[in-house]
């Protein structure tokens, strides 16, 4: 049985001006004239309601993503008759439960493969949260630790390299909170933007300036970035070091983080590789294998070197260096190649590469993957916004830890992570557009929606009483107004 929401009592109106009431969607309570919006942009007054700007999201699984967005009472969308398999409705636009007394404010039943389910919506305000940020690229972007800044707040820092990628971790309570009002506020917008997948221009302290965008390629010091690297240096032996077999004497992959050299390495032994003297500078972990063979930078495999042959040196006639001995020095990602022959004097003169060697360097570049960046947004669920869910609010995070209970952002899939509380993390390139907000405080929007079994909602001490089906919903909206769309996606 459905059962509409209790109406919202009257707003609050200010004491100096009596036409304007109170919005009481987050803590910063704005008194709002008709006819104007608050100071998030994303509530207004209209004809003494508070409203909710943008319409509530209803994500359509039977609609193509990308197909035109459908606007809520079109007479010729089915969403009434369609299953809660197919049409979910989303938190975006729905709204905020604040204070968190109140019930969220949309409650939807709906009936998932045969078993009646609850969809618990709510646009869950952030303070404590932030995002992961992935780079692509071997190149040198600052030190472990160093400060990220946007307009020159600082907004996050460096984080451990990841396997071909950079690592950023921006945001969180402390650049929020914990700073200048600048550092906040600057530190909430450039959050906004990454989530909203726009491109935020950011520079690392003692390292380059990149130009971020989820899924798009980072832009390193004005240069975008095309390939990340097919592996390390050691990883790129391994892969082809039987292809390069009978095309030349040695092969070096340059890598900031293990340099490869065929000769030494496991991969060259295995298929009979013969010495060649060779000397590389740089700490040898294993053979074949080796550390620090230059600094961090920008040039070839993301070390500081434009002349590869400043790595290596004298060659060691007793192991197998003789004239005309060939070597192939390659980066990570085919971007940098150079081809030698040694002189007489032991010493290495570049020569123009064979075919068959430039297609082997080819073919490293073909295997690299397009450089992204990733962005994702990690923020705790575990507050007291569970109180518009439920009564019983560690039951609700039991539940979710259980799997008893689905946290989704935007209608998009969530990693939980495992412990105390809901922490939440979501690729931002799946959730619908725009779906990310703001509010002074300063702190980050984002839709939350949780999914339970009804029966299991109820025992969880959950607002029975608002819960309402999507006929209702598309009939009279919520306390935030009735506009909606439908747009194609998927829970
Ligand atoms: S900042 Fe936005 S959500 Fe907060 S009170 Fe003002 S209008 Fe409402």
């Amino acid at each position: 049985m459905t059962t509409r929401a209790a109406p919202e009592p009257p707003k609050p109106q200010s004491p100096d001006r009596p036409d304007k009431i109170r919005c009481d969607a987050c803590p910063v309570m704005c008194y709002i004239a008709e006819g104007r919006v608050g100071a998030c942009d994303r509530y207004a007054n209209e004809g003494g309601r508070i409203i909710r700007c943008d319409p509530l999201t209803i994500l359509d699984r039977r609609i193509t993503k990308g197909e035109a967005v459908k606007p809520f009472l079109a007479a010729d969308w089915d969403g009434r008759e369609a299953s809660g398999d197919d049409v979910f409705v989303s938190a975006i636009g729905a709204g905020t439960t604040y204070p968190d007394y109140k019930p969220a404010p949309f409650i939807v039943s709906r009936d998932i493969a045969g078993v009646d389910c609850v969809t618990v919506v709510t646009e869950a305000i952030f303070s404590y949260c932030g995002v992961k940020v992935k780079i692509d690229t071997d190149r040198h972007l600052g030190p472990e630790a160093a400060p990220v800044r946007a307009d020159g707040e600082v907004v996050g820092h460096v984080m451990t390299a990841e396997y071909g990628s950079q690592m950023l971790s921006l945001g969180g309570v402390d650049h929020l909170t914990g700073g200048s009002k600048a550092e906040g506020r600057k530190t909430c917008d450039t959050l906004l933007r990454l989530c909203n997948r726009g491109p935020v221009d950011l520079t690392i302290d003692g390292g380059s300036s990149v130009v971020v965008q989820a899924g798009a390629a980072p832009i390193v010091d004005g240069t975008p970035e095309e390939r990340m690297r097919v592996g390390c240096g050691s990883a790129a032996i391994g892969m082809f070091a039987t292809q390069w077999q009978g095309l030349v004497d040695e092969v070096v992959v340059v890598d900031d983080h293990i340099t490869g050299v065929v000769s030494e390495h496991q991969a060259g032994k295995v298929i009979d590789w013969p010495d060649t003297g060779i000397r590389i500078k740089g700490h040898r972990s294993t053979p074949g294998r080796y550390f620090k063979v230059a600094k961090p930078g920008q040039g070839w495999g993301g070390t500081d070197i434009e002349d590869p042959l400043s790595i290596l040196g004298p060659w060691r006639p007793e192991k197998g260096a003789r004239p005309g001995l060939s070597v192939l020095m390659v980066s990570t990602t085919g971007e940098h190649s150079a081809y030698f022959v040694l002189n007489d004097a032991l010493e290495p003169e570049p020569h123009p590469m064979p075919e068959a060697l430039r297609l082997s360097v080819d073919l490293i570049a073909r295997n690299c993957e397009p450089a992204l960046c990733t962005v994702l947004f990690m923020g705790g669920a575990g507050g007291s916004l569970r109180s518009g869910v439920t009564r019983d609010p560690i039951g609700l995070t039991r539940s979710v830890h259980a799997e008893r209970t689905r946290v989704t952002v935007g209608g998009a899939p969530v990693y939980v992570w495992p412990g105390g509380g809901i922490t939440v993390m979501v690729d931002v390139t799946q959730v619908p557009e725009g779906a990310f907000g703001s509010v002074p405080t300063p702190a980050l929007v984002a839709p939350l929606e949780f999914t339970v079994p009804r029966a299991e909602y109820e025992a969880l001490g959950g607002h029975g009483g608002s819960i309402r089906d999507l006929a209702d919903i598309l009939e009279a909206g919520g306390d935030y107004g009735s506009a909606a769309r439908v747009i194609g996606g998927r829970e």
